[in-house]
């Protein structure tokens, strides 16, 4: 266990308001960040995903309304076959007149290009392009996958078979599309408008890329990719995951199922999560205000709670400081612990004082009685006034003296004064404090005594001394009692005093050997 001395109760309860509240603050903070973020990724993800649909299907009905052309021409042209004239006015029409195609020819059954347009050098060659091949060998509609073609570009070619009235294969009607060229097909997949960093590129069944913006990808095969496989294998949705080159990507694919494409819209997540920074500085805005205020009412509780104990402790510091207890006194303990302290520290200080009057009385005694001489009665009753005990007061003359010293000698009335003092201790407790404050006169201090156990004390001690006869000199003496009463709330101990004296000159003045209360 390690031992923070220095550390006290207020500095403890603020650094655990603090700690707590800081962690409470960074826990809530991080779940708002993680809300944050899995909103950011989903609604990016689904955006991704409905772009990637809708390009999908916008180049899905390009590609169909396409070779929905080429179907219309071929069933033009199959009469025109042996016409090289019309023929190739009707290729140069479909060229012209649609922005789909970069080049449009017809071939026949042997692959001969028979017209084209606009490149109608090929007139009359044989064309060896995957594009010819595959129209030749399956006699259907086709959507080629990507080559490089006679033109010397990337290019894809959409054809249609060429029938006979009797259904003899004539050839085909072929057009090309240039990839990575400014055509319909390029606009659809480059359109593209979000500033996020997000992009959209698209595959052929190969995993060779169709379209990328870095123009330099296009035509190269793509690696490791769950996205692609995914979109290859004809699901549509949106996933998070590595691309090829390691970034972590959130993407929305699509599968273009016409030409056994796949088309990915996706963004680097980091560049998805960027608007987080600003959200969780607004968070941040938002949660210090509060935060302050709460701390500075746990730095105001902490206060409140240490106040009474710290003084307490202040206290414990100086116990043999004669005004500790007066400060003690003064602590306010608004709670159970702390008066219970208060309360017990003030009890074992009342013992303490009067063990230390005690010892140091021993050196304030009167040699003659061995009371406490007058500078002991001084001491006692400002150690009993500064820890705030209550106590009795009985102030005690003998009456008639002079005579007796007059008529028998001092000595004589030495030894009587010798025989008070053991009356008295014989009639007090061990707590009481006796002095002889002068003379012949006696002072008995009771703590802790209410005004009529005083009295019945006062009584004791006078019948007491009335009783014996067996006294040197006179035989025998009577006294004259006084008794008052001082607590911390009843004014100053002086007033008491009086107040005993005056009681004393009552019972001489009412016929003496009595006692009598202050009023
Ligand atoms: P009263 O009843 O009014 O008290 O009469 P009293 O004669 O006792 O009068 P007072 O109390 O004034 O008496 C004081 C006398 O006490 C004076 C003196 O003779 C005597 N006395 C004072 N100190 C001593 C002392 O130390 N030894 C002796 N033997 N007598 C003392
Ligand atoms: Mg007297
Ligand atoms: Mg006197």
């Amino acid at each position: 266990m390690i031992r923070l001395k220095h550390l006290d109760l207020r500095r403890l309860i603020i650094s655990l308001a603090v700690v707590t509240g800081l962690i409470m603050l960074a826990n809530s903070f991080y779940a708002s960040y993680k809300a944050q973020e899995q909103i950011l990724i989903k609604n990016r993800l689904q955006l991704n995903h409905a772009y990637a649909t809708k390009v999908a299907s916008a180049t899905s009905d390009y590609l169909a309304s396409s070779m929905q052309l080429l179907r219309y021409s071929a069933k033009e042209v199959n009469k025109l076959m042996d016409i090289p004239q019309a023929l190739q006015t009707e290729v140069s029409r479909v060229y012209r007149q649609t922005e789909s195609f970069d080049s449009v020819l017809v071939a026949d059954a042997t692959g001969k290009v028979l017209a084209a347009a606009p490149l109608d050098t090929l007139i009359g060659k044989s064309l060896e392009t995957l594009g010819a091949k595959e129209a030749l060998q399956l006699q259907s509609p086709v959507i080629s996958k990507p080559y490089t073609g006679a033109s010397g570009n990337r290019v894809i070619v959409l054809s249609q078979p060429i029938f006979s009235a009797s259904g003899k294969y004539l050839g085909y009607i072929g057009g090309s599309i240039y990839l990575g060229q400014a055509n319909s097909l390029d606009r659809l997949l480059s359109e593209h408008y979000y500033s996020d960093g997000s992009y959209l590129f698209a595959v052929d069944q190969d995993r060779q890329l169709l379209y990328h913006p870095e123009s330099r990808r296009v035509g190269t095969t793509v690696g490791q990719n769950p996205v692609v496989d995914a979109v290859l294998a004809g699901e549509t949705g949106y996933m998070q995951a590595r691309n090829s080159q390691g970034i972590e990507m959130l993407a929305g694919y699509a599968p273009l199922t016409i030409a056994g494409w796949g088309i990915v819209a996706q963004a680097p997540t980091n560049a998805a999560l960027e608007p987080l920074g600003a959200l969780m500085a607004g968070v941040l805005k938002d949660t210090a205000i509060p935060a302050l205020i709460i701390l500075g009412l746990a730095w105001w509780m902490a206060r409140l709670i240490s106040r009474p104990l710290s003084q307490l402790a202040q206290g414990a510091r100086a116990l043999d400081q004669p005004e500790t207890a007066e400060k003690i006194g003064q602590v306010e303990p608004w709670y159970y612990e702390a008066s219970q302290l208060k309360k017990a520290m003030l009890e074992s200080m009342n013992t303490f004082h009067h063990r230390i009057v005690k010892l140091n009385l021993d050196a304030q005694t009167d040699a003659l009685t061995g009371l406490l001489n007058r500078r002991g009665q001084e001491m006692a009753l400002a150690a009993l006034e500064q820890s705030r005990q209550d106590f009795a007061i009985v102030a005690v003359d003998i009456d008639h003296f002079k005579p007796v010293n007059d008529t028998w000698g001092h000595d004589t009335g030495d030894l009587i004064l010798q025989f008070l003092a053991d009356a008295m201790r014989t009639c007090s407790r061990d707590e009481d404090l006796l002095c002889r404050s002068g003379g012949e006169e006696f002072l008995m201090l009771l703590p802790a005594t209410p005004p009529d156990g005083a009295q019945h004390v006062a009584e004791r001690l006078r019948a007491h001394v009335d009783a014996w006869h067996g006294l040197p000199g006179p035989g025998h003496i009577t006294i004259s009692l006084g008794v008052a009463y001082w607590s911390p709330e009843g004014g100053s101990v002086e007033a008491s005093l009086k107040r005993a004296d005056e009681a004393l000159y009552n019972a001489k003045k009412n016929g003496r050997n009595r006692v009598e209360m202050a009023r």
